[in-house]
């Protein structure tokens, strides 16, 4: 049957465009190398039709279809199983850009576009695509829509489902449908776009997307600051977006020990704010529409106010561009400074900005009671109450031992973010990593809608198999 279905897609695609599974080995393994698959065949369809032949040659022989972008993904949602049984659908030749409208500000792309392509497309209508995330150099619109992305302007601007206005989606039954409009307002029944974004591959592939555009700002001032508690850090957080309302773009959050191992890791790299004793520190974005020295003076004035009603201890604000660039290398850099000192275990929680303090006092605790001598790294959007709550092993410890216990730790990190009112996954999705956490964490009900859902869409359960909700077999 496999070696039936290869030669159709062949036939369907060219067979330059199928990819035996030795031959597709490099997408076989996800981001963080911790799972590796096997498929029938990967293919490389050139447009939405081909997509959708390629859909239902797979419906007609019973066989799943996993959609992978740019694999940045850190849930293993784009990787097949390792049964071989899958066809691997690899989006990288539907990259056009089909249409850019200034007078509706809009921009509408095909999946496979990388989200770097897609800003720079934006900025040279001389507008923003405000979507900016890490791995946006590799990541793609269609990953970026399967996992409903967030990064760092989302306190501004929204996560991914909030930009896109409309979509073109194959569905499980390899139909095609275009949703591609552009409308703001449109009320005429239930809301598919919204379905499909965050899906995983689940529901549907996601072809083309059409993706709301923004005034690019005229000016942006970044600062580095530091604070005395993390209480003080979201008291501040509060008089920031009081006092610079909607150009507050992002507050990204460092610990003091964060700081620490990027001063040990990058040694080369900026050192600011070199013998600080304090414990927190936030980068702050703020993008002006009017002028440098707008954008300046609102920065003066939030930020004296503030060292006044002694809600923040110190301030660093860039003065170029590059001093900008330079703060910002301190977030970008947090990733790679952990994966040289040593694996860690990775939380992406989410909590009410209300409750941060509480969630970190809380777990930090709980963690020395349980795993004593484990180091916190933990940073992240504070603005959206979205923290990386990374835990690293004991220094008088290794690292494998402390890995042994990640199901333990990591069970008592999303307990306590599920008991303080979060989330276990605030933006990198469910996919095969925290499948088997839902049911812990969601309703009865709520997990039963899901699964209706999945069983209306996708009744065979083809698309993206063993992701996102345990389907039962029936
Ligand atoms: C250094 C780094 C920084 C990151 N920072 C952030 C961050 O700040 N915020 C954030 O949200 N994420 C972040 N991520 C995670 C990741 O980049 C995002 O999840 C991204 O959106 C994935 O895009 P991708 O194209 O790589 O998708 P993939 O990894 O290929 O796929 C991800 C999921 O989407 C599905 N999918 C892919 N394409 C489609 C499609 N066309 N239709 C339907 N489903 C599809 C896949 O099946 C899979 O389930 C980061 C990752 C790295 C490595």
């Amino acid at each position: 049957m496999s070696q039936g279905l290869f030669a159709t897609l062949q036939q369907l695609l060219g067979a330059a465009y199928v990819q035996s599974s030795e031959e597709a080995a490099p997408y076989l393994t996800d981001k963080q190398g911790r799972y590796v698959g096997q498929v029938i065949a990967a293919v490389h369809p050139a447009n939405t039709e081909e997509v959708a032949a390629v859909v239902r040659a797979c419906v007609a022989s019973d066989t799943p279809v996993v959609v992978q972008g740019g694999n940045t993904g850190l849930m293993g949602g784009a990787t097949p199983d390792a049964s071989g049984s899958a066809v691997l659908l690899l989006l990288d030749r539907l990259n056009r850009v089909r249409a850019v409208d200034t007078d509706n500000d809009t921009l509408t792309v095909e999946a496979g576009c990388i989200l770097q392509t897609v800003q720079d497309v934006a900025r040279n209508a001389a507008r923003l695509f405000p979507l900016s995330l890490g791995a946006e150099g590799s990541c793609t619109i269609g990953g970026n829509l399967g996992t409903n992305a967030g990064g760092t302007a989302v306190l501004r601007y929204g996560n991914t489902r909030e930009l896109t206005l409309g979509l073109e989606v194959v569905t499980a039954q390899g139909e095609i449908w275009n949703g591609l409009r552009g409308l703001r307002k449109d009320n005429t029944g239930y809301d598919l776009r919204d379905l499909f974004i965050g899906s995983e591959g689940t529901l549907g592939i996601i072809t083309a997307a059409t993706l709301k555009l923004f005034p690019l700002p005229k000016a942006q001032a970044t600062a580095l600051l530091a604070f005395d508690s993390l209480a003080q850090a979201v008291q501040f957080l509060s008089h920031a977006r009081a006092g610079f309302g909607a150009s507050l773009t992002a507050f990204e959050l460092l610990s003091g020990d964060c700081l620490a191992l990027l001063r040990e890791q990058f040694p080369k790299g900026p050192q600011p704010f070199l013998g600080a004793v304090q414990p927190w520190f936030a980068l702050l974005e703020l993008s002006d529409n009017h002028s440098e020295s707008h954008a300046r003076e609102a920065f003066e004035s939030v930020l004296g106010d503030a060292f006044e009603q002694e809600l923040l201890a110190n301030a660093l604000i860039a003065e170029s561009l590059a001093q900008s660039e330079g703060l910002w290398l301190l977030r970008e850099n947090m990733s790679e400074a952990q994966k040289r000192a040593g694996r860690n275990m990775k939380h992406d929680i989410s909590v009410p900005i209300s409750q941060v303090e509480a969630f970190v006092d809380h777990t930090d605790a709980l963690l020395q009671q349980h795993f004593p001598g484990v180091r916190n790294f933990t940073f992240g959007h504070l603005g959206d109450g979205n923290l990386r709550y990374n835990v690293a092993h004991p220094l008088d410890s290794t690292v494998e031992a402390h890995m042994a216990n990640y199901a333990a730790l990591s069970l008592l990190v999303h307990d306590s973010a599920h008991a303080h009112g979060g989330s276990i996954s605030a933006e990198h999705g469910i996919g095969q990593r925290k499948v088997g956490l839902l049911d812990r964490y969601k309703s009865p009900v709520e997990l039963d809608l899901m699964r209706r859902i999945k069983h209306a869409l996708d009744p065979n359960n083809l698309l993206n198999p063993g992701k996102v909700v345990e389907v039962i077999a029936s």
